[in-house]
């Protein structure tokens, strides 16, 4: 029989409650995650295409959840963004990975860079700038050696100040990483209106580079452009040697995608660069 409309909007109502349910239990659970700080990190190994090695990492975050399983950051980062968690957060990784990439440096004896993720959201607590240059202070790890990695949302933010903070660390030694670029709307105006020291074009660019005449135009403008504005250029979501190829004929600086490596836990990370210094 048909569903009476009534019907209809009792199921619709029961499934509201049991999303709002969910989302509670879900903040709740990544509430206490962060208050024992147990939130982990992986790192994406970035590859510089000058001397075909491993330049630098992307810390990304990840929630192994006691009864879910993994999280999503699609997930979990939004969740957080929109409870004001995502200040913690964000600082619970930023710390994590710059400790984790000062104490590979000192026994590789390297200097890996390391890329972490920042929220417009963050931008809107006044005290960002500081909580970085205390981390910094507290883990080690040179400035010079930090990536901060913003979308085009953070110029859009509105938020006072954000220009300021930019601009204060890369005075620092800071570099600023123009993330997810040509997915938003104004992203070649962005380029002019700020100093970025690196773009990483987006996956959406990078994917079917090699069969698409407009698209590997673009992505070979984009390297042209980065150069010229004296910016280096990131391709990410690699996941070919066709797509490699291109971005190696194209001049671009770094590469980062499945092809090359997934995220890994910092154990194997660790055995990566121990190979490495064997071979
Ligand atoms: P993102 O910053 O654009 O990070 C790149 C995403 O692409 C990561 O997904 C990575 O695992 C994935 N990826 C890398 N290479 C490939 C590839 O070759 N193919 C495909 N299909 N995917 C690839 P992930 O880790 O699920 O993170 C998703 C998003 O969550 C990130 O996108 C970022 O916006 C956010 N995020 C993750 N960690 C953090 C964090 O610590 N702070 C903040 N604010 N956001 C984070
Ligand atoms: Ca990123
Ligand atoms: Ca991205
Ligand atoms: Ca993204």
């Amino acid at each position: 029989a048909k569903q009476s409309g009534k019907d209809r909007i009792q199921v619709f109502t029961a499934d509201l409650v049991a999303g709002v349910k969910n989302r509670n239990t879900l903040l709740t659970d990544l509430r206490s995650t962060l208050d024992s700080q147990s939130l982990d990190v992986h790192y994406q190994p970035i590859y510089g295409l000058r001397n075909d090695s491993v330049v630098g990492f992307e810390a990304l975050a990840r929630w192994q959840h006691p009864v879910r399983g993994a999280v999503s950051p699609d997930e979990f980062i939004p969740l957080a963004e929109e409870t004001g968690l995502i200040n913690e957060l964000g600082r619970q990784i930023l710390k994590k990975a710059t400790a984790q990439c000062h104490a590979w440096n000192l026994q590789f004896e390297t200097a890996l860079s390391v890329s972490v993720n920042v929220s417009a959201h963050q931008f809107a607590n006044s005290d960002l700038l500081k909580m970085i240059v205390t981390t910094l202070a507290e883990t080690g790890l040179s400035p010079a050696l930090l990536k901060l990695e913003i979308t085009e949302s953070v110029l859009l933010s509105g938020y006072e100040g954000v220009a300021d903070v930019l601009a204060n660390a890369r005075s620092l030694g800071i570099a600023i990483c123009l993330d997810d670029f040509g997915t938003g709307y104004s992203s070649l105006s962005y380029l002019l209106n700020f100093p970025f020291d690196i773009v990483k074009i987006d996956k959406s660019f990078v994917t079917g580079l090699d069969s698409e005449y407009a698209r590997a135009e673009m992505v070979r403008s984009i390297t042209d452009l980065g150069r010229s504005l004296d910016m280096q250029i990131v391709a990410e979501g690699v996941e070919t040697v066709h797509e490699l190829a291109r971005l190696r004929e194209f001049n671009c600086d770094m590469v980062q995608g499945f092809l090359l490596s997934k995220p890994l836990d910092a154990q194997s990370v660790h055995m990566l660069l121990r190979d490495n210094e064997l071979s």
